[in-house]
């Protein structure tokens, strides 16, 4: 448990590390694979100023559709709590909607940038991030866990010192791990970094890397999807989920934290989040 405190204590200072170090972050970019990828990460380099997408009445969610079950492809269609909730703020706005499937790590570029109006992809509010886009309130918590082989000689988070961790890029799973063991992380040479949790999930099945850190509901579809894998009972973090929208537009920030507020009050998350996790 100490280890535990300790980590969050470090998620400061980690996410101050990765604010120096986001251009490490963006180079595996452009490569997202398959896909309905409107907005390309190979465009996406920040620092542009365009129009808010809001303008033309359209809210355009950023997102890694590789997240069962917050989002994931079922045919061509991108679903999963955060495209349903997104879908339903948008209504709520009177706004069309649509969903833009980049990398993870260029998400909050493509908010920045005004290429989307918000970013929604399981993401974890950090005070680095709040550096550089808005947030709303939370409307899910997540938990950073552990997936290992069965028959792992990996049993708690100890024994994770020396071996390699699969993470996906720019997460907080790669930002916890990537610290140095002072901070609670395991080093950046312990960690591999890929662009999708389930290209990490793959390199674990083909032992590439000897665990892989992740949020816990995606945790459990890929352990549910393949065969031979299993998540450690110690958690490694606790986490909020929430909304990101660009800082010089205060205005979409407030009509959508409001209309998620008021999805939250009626039931309308809960529903949706019941829809797709089935409670233990
Ligand atoms: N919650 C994690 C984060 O924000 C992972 C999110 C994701 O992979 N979509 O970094």
């Amino acid at each position: 448990m100490k280890k535990f405190a300790c980590l969050l204590a470090a998620l400061l200072l980690a996410t101050l590390f990765a604010a120096c170090g986001n251009d490490d972050g963006a180079s595996g970019a452009g490569s997202q694979p398959g896909g309905d990828t409107s907005a390309p990460a190979s465009a996406v380099s920040g620092g542009e100023s365009a129009q808010p997408a809001a303008s033309d009445n359209t809210l355009v969610m950023a997102t890694n559709a590789f997240f069962e079950p917050y989002e994931y492809y079922e045919g061509d269609d991108i679903v999963g709590i955060d495209a349903e909730v997104g879908k339903a703020i948008a209504d709520k706005l009177g706004m069309d909607f649509s969903i833009s499937d980049v990398d993870f790590d260029a998400i909050i570029p493509n908010v920045q940038s005004g290429k989307a109006t918000m970013g929604m992809a399981g993401m974890t509010v950090t005070p680095d991030r709040e550096k550089n886009v808005s947030f709303t309130r939370s409307y899910s918590t997540g938990i950073q866990v552990v997936i290992v082989p069965e028959g792992s000689d990996i049993a708690s988070l100890d024994d994770m010192e020396g071996k390699m961790i699969g993470v996906q890029q720019g997460t907080t799973g790669d930002i916890y791990c990537s610290d140095t063991p002072e901070n609670g992380g395991f080093g950046e040479e312990n960690v591999t970094r890929y662009n999708k949790g389930s290209d990490a999930v793959m390199a674990l099945l083909s032992g590439k890397v000897d665990c892989v850190v992740i949020d816990n509901e995606p945790a459990k579809a890929f352990v549910a999807a393949n065969e031979g894998l299993k998540i450690l009972d110690t958690a490694y973090a606790e986490e909020q989920y929430a909304i990101c929208v660009a800082k010089d537009n205060q205005e979409m920030l407030e009509k959508i934290d409001t209309a998620l507020g008021e999805l939250i009050d009626d039931g309308t998350v809960q529903e949706i989040v019941d829809k797709y996790i089935t409670a233990e």
